[in-house]
């Protein structure tokens, strides 16, 4: 029997009516004669207020400890999830991280997947039942609860699809596919239906959380097609993949990471640059500058005497051509946007620029890019 993973994120989970729409669905595919994996994340809102209650006791609390909280969240909506598919007459088991032998590093909070082990969750599937696993959550080497950093249930149902060698691996969430732009920012966004496992990977990377990094860049070397759709309704979205069937446009999307600082970090060249990247790790974006003035654009809030800013990235196959730099430079100036740093490639532009204006200049953006769309 062909194997469907299927990934439902927080919004599509958080009350009783949503998790039994969800039962419903899942139910159907297994009466379709699929194998069924269902992969879910913590009901909206809860990982974030699992983590702030934390705080409240102390601002730094044990990573370790955090990790074992916030999994808590995952195991209720797993729970609830197979209570109701066994509630519809569909035979459901679910399972943490660790009972699907999803063995991470050690890194709490941010851990990597080093290896999947799955017999358990395959004899289930055998048995013919469908199986919820809770996301974002592994065990380590050292047999304790790890998480994959935030939105990390992406990266749970892609790696699951690449061990069980499913025929589908389907994000399902709150909107209907990837978009031009966040349609929360920009009213006319258009559905994009094929994107480029790079240029997905880069919009992620500045903000555009409808899929992680992780994920994507996992998927690109699994060679795993993602489909992202909407978990309510079952119109097409969007395919992530090698090469898009259709042509593409010049510029594919653009995306807004809203928080994130620009930090000096010395001459370009310099161990003391060197030594200053290297401290931010994961979190550098990208790097601009010459000799003396490089600066580095970090995913990081409140770093003392950095300058906080937003990124927007803009990617497509002409994205990092000149007159795509000039186009973006030219809206930010019209706009009386200041812009203090940018850095492009081959296929994308970012530019760092006051949090304020960060969202007017997506939508500027966007209506010069996509007029026919706006
Ligand atoms: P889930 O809880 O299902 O994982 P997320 O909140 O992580 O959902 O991701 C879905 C959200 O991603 C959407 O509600 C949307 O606001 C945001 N988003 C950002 N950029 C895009 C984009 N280019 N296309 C679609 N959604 C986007
Ligand atoms: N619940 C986790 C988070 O909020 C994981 C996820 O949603 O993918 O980040
Ligand atoms: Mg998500």
């Amino acid at each position: 029997m062909p194997i469907v993973v299927q990934k439902y994120g927080g919004t599509s989970v958080d009350c009783r009516d949503k998790v039994m729409q969800v039962a419903a669905r899942v139910a159907q595919l297994r009466q379709e004669g699929n194998d069924v994996v269902v992969v879910v994340s913590a009901q909206g809102g809860t990982t974030d207020s699992l983590l702030s209650e934390a705080r409240t006791i102390t601002p730094e609390p044990a990573q370790r400890e955090l990790d074992m909280l916030v999994t808590a969240g995952e195991r209720i909506s797993m729970s609830l999830l197979a209570i109701a598919l066994n509630s519809l007459g569909c035979r459901a088991v679910s399972f943490t991280g660790s009972q699907v032998g999803i063995i991470t590093d050690t890194r709490h909070t941010d851990a990597r997947i080093l290896e999947v082990r799955p017999h358990r969750l395959v004899s289930e599937l055998e048995k013919g039942t469908v199986v919820v696993v809770g996301g974002f959550q592994g065990v380590s080497t050292e047999k304790e609860v790890t998480t994959l950093g935030r939105g990390g249930s992406d990266t749970t149902a892609v790696v699951l699809a690449a061990a069980l060698n499913a025929e589908r691996c389907e994000i399902l969430t709150d909107v209907n596919g990837v978009h031009t732009a966040d349609p929360r920012i920009v009213k006319g966004a258009g559905l994009i239906e094929e994107i480029r496992y790079d240029d997905m990977a880069e919009l992620a990377r500045f903000g555009a959380t409808v899929l992680k990094e992780e994920a994507i860049r996992f998927a690109e070397r699994e060679g795993i097609a993602l489909a992202v759709g909407s978990s309510t309704d079952t119109t097409p979205g969007t395919i992530v993949l090698e090469k898009p069937r259709t042509p593409e446009r010049p510029v594919v999307g653009l995306s807004l990471l809203r928080e994130a600082s620009l930090v000096e970090v010395g001459a370009a060249g310099s161990s003391g640059a060197a030594e200053a990247l290297a401290s931010y790790g994961p979190a550098v974006r990208f790097v601009a500058g010459r000799s003396e003035a490089t600066v580095a654009a970090v995913e990081l809030d409140g770093l003392p005497g950095a300058r906080p800013v937003s990124l927007i990235c803009v990617v497509g196959p002409e994205a990092g051509s000149g007159e795509t730099l000039a186009a973006v430079v030219g809206t930010a100036s019209e706009a009386g946007c200041p812009v203090s740093a940018i850095s492009s490639s081959a296929r994308a532009v970012a530019v760092a620029l006051p949090r304020r204006w960060g969202e007017p200049l997506v939508q500027d953006l966007h209506a010069r890019f996509f007029s026919d769309r706006s």
